[in-house]
């Protein structure tokens, strides 16, 4: 057995150990000490980061109580290492892993229901509840989780013995074997639980939950506490802040601003579709009636104007009336019709001839071409239509 010297401390971050065993395991060694600071991944926690011996520490697994340190480079038995872990990355998730003990704590006090899922990795933290909660309750539960923090309580550890284990309540989210350890917040949680927390809540500094969803007839919670949650309330404090600039509106207003901001657009997307049909419409009108075909080529329209303006430009030929928009870099998108061409069979000679694809039915067909407008316009001046029966 290793000595879990995480266990004595959670604030140990360097220590002395000797190696006890050191085998190849998959290109890395597999390096087991008398005992150690690194905190193995397990119950939904990373491994620690760090260093034995300045050689960087890749991964820690613990399998029947010993823990295995994975590393690129080999160590000599019965050698003493220093082992270094990165206190920075431990301490996040102290602080996050501590303010999730609150928040499940507080779920459970106040609305009975249980922690059935946990993950934590380097960004974010999500923990799965066994039923739902509303909007105000989520709030109610991190105002409550808050003033536990400002409370600044102690982060009790105990091993109680069997028979004060069958006594008390407490949390539970593994089967853990051996001593059980408890993990206590007073009035505010119990749980048993094997990861380093803070030693006081004060540490953990803000809870927020930044994000929660239905999940598997319960929620999924995720939350940010500490030092996370301080830079994502930065990020989110300069985005609003970018967002009110460019409204040129008050932070609180932005929201506001938004909403009228996309009632003109809409307003306005109504007005300029309206124009687009007048537009065409006299447009058309202006074309002179055509023996053969006719091809109109606009810059920037969408299928329904190009249809608008097949519709109409086909008043006005004796053949097919093609109307093409896009750019000679990017291609063209089409809509053509006939009253008097199939125009099933005829699509057909286009795309072949304009490197593109298409079909609809014999009145009206779209697709697209990879030719430039003035390949476009000469295909179209001169197709033959008299080669498909009508
Ligand atoms: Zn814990």
């Amino acid at each position: 057995m290793t000595e879990l010297l995480y266990n004595t401390s959670a604030y140990i971050r360097s220590f002395e150990a000797t190696v006890l065993s050191c085998d190849t395991a998959g290109g890395r060694y597999a390096v087991v000490l008398d005992k150690t600071a690194f905190f193995p991944e397990q119950g939904g926690q990373y491994a620690d980061r760090g260093t034995l011996n300045s050689i960087a520490v890749c991964d820690v697994q613990i399998k029947d109580g010993i823990i295995y340190h994975y590393t690129e480079a080999p160590l000599a038995v019965g050698d003493a290492v220093a082992g270094e872990i990165c206190f920075e990355t431990r301490f996040d998730r102290m602080q996050n892993h501590t303010g999730e003990h609150l928040v499940s704590g507080c779920i459970h006090a106040m609305y009975g229901y249980d922690n059935v899922g946990f993950h934590m990795n380097d960004e974010y933290l999500t923990l799965d509840t066994s039923g739902f909660l509303t909007g105000e309750q989520l709030d109610a539960v991190e105002i409550r989780a808050n003033r536990a923090v400002f409370e600044n309580l102690p982060v009790e550890v105990s091993y109680p013995d069997d028979e004060t284990l069958k006594r008390i309540s407490y949390r539970s989210k593994t089967e853990i074997s051996d001593r059980v350890r408890i993990v206590t917040i007073p009035g505010y949680d119990a749980c048993a639980c094997c990861a380093p927390h803070v030693a006081a809540t004060g540490e953990v500094g803000l809870i927020k939950i930044v994000d929660a969803i239905r999940y598997k007839g319960g929620m999924r919670i995720t939350l940010k506490c500490g030092n996370r949650a301080l830079s994502d309330y930065g990020m989110r404090l300069s985005t609003l802040s970018e967002i009110a600039v460019s409204l040129s509106a008050k932070p609180e207003e932005a929201f506001a601003s938004v909403q009228r901001l996309s009632e003109e657009i809409s307003v306005l997307k109504q007005q300029l579709s309206g124009l687009k049909k007048e537009l065409i419409s006299s447009r058309c009108e202006q074309i002179p009636y055509t023996e053969g075909n006719l091809c109109m080529i606009e810059r920037d329209a969408d299928t329904d104007t190009l249809r608008a303006m097949v519709n109409l430009g086909m008043e006005k030929c004796t053949g097919i009336c093609a109307a093409f928009s896009g750019s000679d870099n990017e291609g063209y998108r089409f809509v053509i019709g006939s009253r008097t061409v199939p125009m099933r069979a005829c699509v057909k000679d286009i795309t072949a001839a304009l490197d593109g694809r298409g079909g609809g039915s014999d009145a009206m067909v779209s697709g697209t071409v990879k030719a430039d407008a003035e390949r476009i316009r000469s295909c179209i001046a001169v197709l033959d239509t008299s080669k498909y029966p009508g």
